[in-house]
């Protein structure tokens, strides 16, 4: 039984602020708990009964667990330059994909810590036909035209609250309570990672019992991108629309190919922030 696991880094135990996810010194204690908190969950897949587990991680510069100490039962794709961002790596063979570490979405009606919806920088909103979506919701919807169903999360109790309106049978693990968007009320990680642990192995128990998200037809994103300059330089796509000053659409045929135009649209709207030859020696 084959598990995928989508690591991010602001549900984890102990994580309150932004501060502590940048590259710096408090960074360098934030990535051994990340990788703690991926080790309870690939403990409770193998302890449910899983005999291959593969993790993605998929936070900032997508290269934060420590793969030496990483569970070696489990494999790693690790760096940014992916096609199919937090989900490289997942195709028809899984059985379940897993949500460790995971957040609410931006301008959700709780506070969650951390909130944010894929690219801080410069995603609003996101809706795919027409309805609101967090990370989460999407990347079920993509593991979902895989047969690949969502069987267990991590993160925040807003976070927890948020995903259940979509997926009310998931196995959850909460690992603190929401405060702010910049604080919250933190269980120790070792208390965390024993319900992180349970929670998993459960999930992978009654694996049988989940469905894969699916539907048929077209997909449309709108997407609110923060600044103009982000949602004019999309428009270099001509699949793309723009619907407001801020704001602009594109439809494709399924939600693979749907997903993956999403992440070229938030390439070019991240790169555009600041002029997108600023930052790079062409
Ligand atoms: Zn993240």
């Amino acid at each position: 039984m084959k598990i995928f696991i989508s690591a991010d880094m602001e549900g984890i135990s102990g994580v309150a602020t932004n501060q502590q996810l940048k590259t710096n010194s408090e960074y360098q204690r934030f990535r051994k708990l990340m990788t703690a908190d991926v080790n309870a969950a690939i403990e409770g897949a193998f302890n449910g009964g899983a005999t291959e587990v593969v993790v993605a991680d998929g936070h900032g510069n997508m290269s934060n667990i420590l793969i030496e100490d990483l569970d070696p039962r489990a494999r790693l794709v690790s760096g940014s330059n992916r096609v199919m961002c937090q989900l490289e790596g997942l195709d028809d063979t899984f059985d379940g994909i897993m949500f460790v570490g995971h957040h609410g979405r931006e301008g959700g009606s709780d506070v969650t810590v951390i909130s944010h919806t894929l690219a801080g920088i410069c995603i609003n909103e996101m809706k795919i036909n027409g309805k609101v979506v967090g990370e989460t919701e999407m990347n079920t919807l993509v593991a979902g035209a895989f047969g690949v169903p969502s069987i267990f999360i991590s993160g925040d109790d807003a976070y927890v609250r948020e995903v259940k309106e979509t997926l009310p049978d998931v196995e959850a693990a909460v690992t603190k309570r929401a405060v702010d968007r910049f604080a919250a009320e933190l269980l120790h990680p070792e208390v965390a990672r024993a319900e992180i642990r349970s929670k998993a192995e459960a999930a992978v128990k009654k694996i049988k019992t989940f469905k894969p998200m699916t539907f048929e037809g077209p997909v449309t994103f709108d997407i609110e991108l923060k600044g103009p300059q982000q949602a004019k330089m999309t428009t270099t796509l001509p699949t793309v629309e723009l619907t407001g000053p801020k704001n602009i659409r594109f439809t494709c045929g399924d939600i693979v190919t749907a997903y993956k135009h999403m992440w070229g649209c938030a390439i070019i709207a991240m790169t555009a922030t600041n002029g997108v030859l600023g930052s790079v020696n062409a």
